[in-house]
């Protein structure tokens, strides 16, 4: 079955009521059968539902359905993009730990890691993620991952993927990408060789602004990466939190259940089942709608490229660009609906963003409408100048999400903003 169908049927099964759309089960916790049955839950003898800090049938559909769609053996939904993303970098490390971070990350992420987890005593190394050139020398005995976006937001570099794989498993080295920007319509990270997708959902998954939401997808090879590792020990040796569990000696994929069982149940970034819901009606013209962003976005960046005021336009798809090669290797369908551009200055980005009539300025990208942000004062502003240069980020940058509105409507409402 190919995506676009498993987008609207996977992981769903019918209830007496013959639902078409998918219930929402609003609701706290479930009544066990009886006691024996209730223990048998709690001892993994049987897996069943508990709680919603921990599981959900509505967000149940969700994750089997992305899973299927990026590949994985197993999925978990998160509160937001930024849970998904902290609770894997919590289900792998410990304090004194290090983790390889891509220098062009979205904000969030950067101050997660190069702050909010340094307190924590883990440390984040930046390599550079269009090359892979650094990664190496940074890797020690306490290295416990590597994380990247596919197509980073907002600086759109395209991942060296076989070049991060080849490093990480040769150390044996868990990937963990995150592929909100690029959606697995376009590209595929589990097929390339990487072992965790992480995601913002509230983006293009959601695709209407409408709810935050994050997931976290389990690659097969992952197992393989944690059991018998030293660098997991963690996996393999008895969890005193849960009587004495080993994750690797259970019969589900170990990852995603220490984040259940764990992660989830002492962090609790858990989504509403009705979060869940909306993203489940997101998915099902998820693919329907990246094409029309990415065709969209590149009739915009072709426009902008041929603008005399318009000094540099960055879009992978533009044959100029520095990622073209890379896209045209790993993506396929198009290269989503992010791009960026310069201008002369700091004011002239602020005159554009305030000059759009269709453009909302916005942080926010992946909706259906078209959105304009200067980074370097929103998005990007708690970064320091030497964070800024490396994350690809000047003063005179200009992000675009492009909706899918009419193209040629787009193009107008630009040239009056640039003038
Ligand atoms: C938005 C975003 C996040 C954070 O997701 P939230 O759902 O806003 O928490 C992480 N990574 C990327 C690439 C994003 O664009």
């Amino acid at each position: 079955m190919t995506d676009q169908t498993n987008a609207l049927h996977f992981g769903y099964e019918k209830d007496s009521q013959g639902t078409m759309v998918v219930p929402i089960y609003m609701s706290t916790a479930y009544e066990f059968k009886n006691s024996e049955h209730a223990a048998n839950l709690f001892n993994l003898k049987e897996l069943g539902n508990i709680y919603t800090r921990l599981m959900n049938p509505t967000s149940a559909v969700f994750e089997k359905r992305f899973a299927q769609i990026e590949g994985g053996v197993a999925a978990i939904a998160t509160a937001s993009g930024m849970s998904a993303i902290f609770s894997t970098i919590v289900n792998l490390c410990e304090s004194g730990d290090n983790i390889l971070v891509a220098s062009a990350v979205y904000g969030g992420t950067s101050t997660l890691t190069s702050h909010t987890i340094k307190r924590m005593g883990i440390e984040a190394r930046t390599f550079d993620v269009s090359n892979g050139l650094n990664l190496e020398e940074l890797i020690d005995k306490k290295t416990k991952l590597i994380l990247f976006e596919s197509l980073s937001n907002p600086s759109l570099s395209v991942a060296d993927f076989d070049t991060i794989v080849e490093i990480a498993n040769r150390y044996n080295i868990i990937t963990v990408v995150d592929n909100t920007v690029a959606t697995p319509v376009l590209c595929k990270p589990i097929e390339l060789g990487c072992d965790i997708v992480v995601h913002s959902t509230s983006k293009y998954t959601g695709g209407q602004g409408l709810a935050l939401g994050g997931i976290i997808v389990e690659g097969e090879s992952c197992e393989a990466k944690i059991k018998n590792n030293p660098r997991y020990n963690h996996f393999n040796e008895p969890d005193e939190s849960y009587h004495g569990l080993i994750y690797t000696q259970l019969p589900f994929p170990s990852f995603t259940m220490r984040i259940l069982l764990c992660v989830l149940r002492d962090l609790g970034a858990t989504p509403s089942p009705f979060n869940s819901w909306l993203m489940i009606q997101g998915l099902e013209t998820l693919s329907l709608r990246i094409k029309e962003h990415s065709k969209n976005a590149l009739k915009i960046a072709q426009f902008l490229d041929n603008h005399p005021k318009i000094k540099k336009v960055n879009y992978p798809l533009l044959q100029s660009d520095a990622n073209y090669e890379k896209v045209v290797k790993y993506f396929k369908d198009g290269a989503s609906g992010l791009l960026s551009f310069e201008v002369e200055d700091y004011d002239t980005a602020h005159k554009i963003a305030d000059g759009t009539d269709i453009f909302s300025v916005v942080v926010n990208i992946g909706d259906s409408k078209s959105l304009i942000v200067h980074p370097a004062s929103t998005t990007h502003q708690q970064l320091s100048k030497d964070e800024l240069i490396s994350a690809g980020i000047s003063d005179s940058l200009v992000r675009l999400s492009i909706g899918l509105e009419d193209a040629d409507d787009l193009i107008a409402d630009l040239e009056k903003a640039i003038g």
